[in-house]
């Protein structure tokens, strides 16, 4: 019997993924395993290996929050890491050592640092995504990002067991890391060391509660997935949406958001084939009428 045939008997089958994003959108993971605390790490590892020997897909989630699933599923295993671990250790010069497992929420990591006076992590006060996911697409806001705490990154990949990447190596970009691209996703980023600077803990709330003021004024609530589309060079995806008349145009139950026109939201009655057509139509509309051709910010995952 192959490796992945001899442990996915115990997998669970065709789980549905829409609550495992934050979208609430799309079918179901052919076979499932959710990791939820550090002891289920050694199955996880277990399982991913065996798959990636026995060439069997494999994608991971986080929070699902850059994420389009497929209505029809995804072929193949997923995982989701919920592993939320953090240990922080005061370092040399005013600095701080901050381990966090890659399935640790942002917005967990960001306040437990605030409440220790570790500045540095303020930024990702408002993202909904986990260390890990973080780690894959360089995430930032309000001018900083993921690169700026210096991370150094152990990942479990295929044939090489765990490895160890350090800023240099992790070769971060605008939303973007060595990760990002990789065609064969025969990683699994596990854990990160960030080196983050000491900070007043009042000065670091009162920065906190600036961006989340500006996130309430400036971002719609709901399901969905962020900023759709990247910003174009020198422009803005939301502006070109906004002029192209596009804001609240709908298709079966999402919508170009009357708040922020890159943001796409579930009315909770749409499907990822209602999202993926309305991103479609936006496209269309935005490059007839702008000569701009956006492209998506966010993945799509599964069956197109
Ligand atoms: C309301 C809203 C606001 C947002 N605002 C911002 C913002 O201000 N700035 C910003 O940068 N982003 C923003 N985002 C997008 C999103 O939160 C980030 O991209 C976040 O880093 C994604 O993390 P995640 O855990 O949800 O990743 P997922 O969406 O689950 O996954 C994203 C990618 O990372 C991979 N991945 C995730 N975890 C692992 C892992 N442990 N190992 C290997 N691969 C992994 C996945 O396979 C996938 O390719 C926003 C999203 C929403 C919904």
């Amino acid at each position: 019997m192959s490796q992945f045939g001899a442990i996915s008997h115990n997998l669970q089958r065709d789980v549905p993924l829409a609550k495992y994003t934050a979208a609430r959108l799309g079918g179901p993971a052919e076979w499932f395993f959710r990791a939820r605390e550090a002891a289920d790490y050694d199955r996880l590892n277990d399982i991913v290996m065996a798959a990636w020997a026995d060439d069997v897909p494999v994608r991971v989630l986080g929070k699902g929050s850059n994420v389009l699933i497929s209505d029809k599923g995804v072929p193949g295993l997923v995982v989701v890491d919920q592993v939320s671990q953090i240990d922080y250790q005061a370092g040399e010069a005013d600095t701080w050592q901050v381990q966090a497992s890659a399935g640790t929420g942002l917005i967990v990591l960001a306040r437990g640092c605030q409440q220790r006076g570790i500045a540095g992590m303020s930024w990702a006060v408002g993202v909904p995504g986990t260390v890990g996911g973080a780690i894959v697409n360089n995430a930032g806001a309000h001018g900083d990002d993921m690169a700026a705490s210096q991370p150094t990154v152990i990942a479990l990949e295929h044939e090489r067991g765990l490895v160890t990447y350090t800023p240099e190596t992790l070769e971060f970009a605008y939303r973007s890391s060595t990760f990002k691209h990789r065609d064969d996703k025969r990683f699994l980023v596990r854990q990160a060391m960030l080196t983050l600077p000491a900070g007043d803990p009042m000065a670091i709330k009162a920065q906190m509660d600036e961006f989340n003021a500006y996130r309430v004024r400036t971002q719609p609530p709901g399901a969905s997935l962020g900023s759709i589309f990247k910003n174009p060079p020198g422009d803005y995806a939301g502006r070109l949406i906004e002029v192209s008349g596009l804001k609240g145009h709908t298709i079966g139950g999402v919508q170009v958001s009357p708040v922020h026109a890159n943001f796409i939201v579930n009315l909770g009655t749409g499907t990822a084939s209602n999202y993926y057509d309305l991103i479609r139509y936006v496209q269309q509309a935005v490059s007839h009428q702008q000569g701009v051709q956006l492209e998506l910010e966010i993945e799509l995952l599964g069956l197109w």
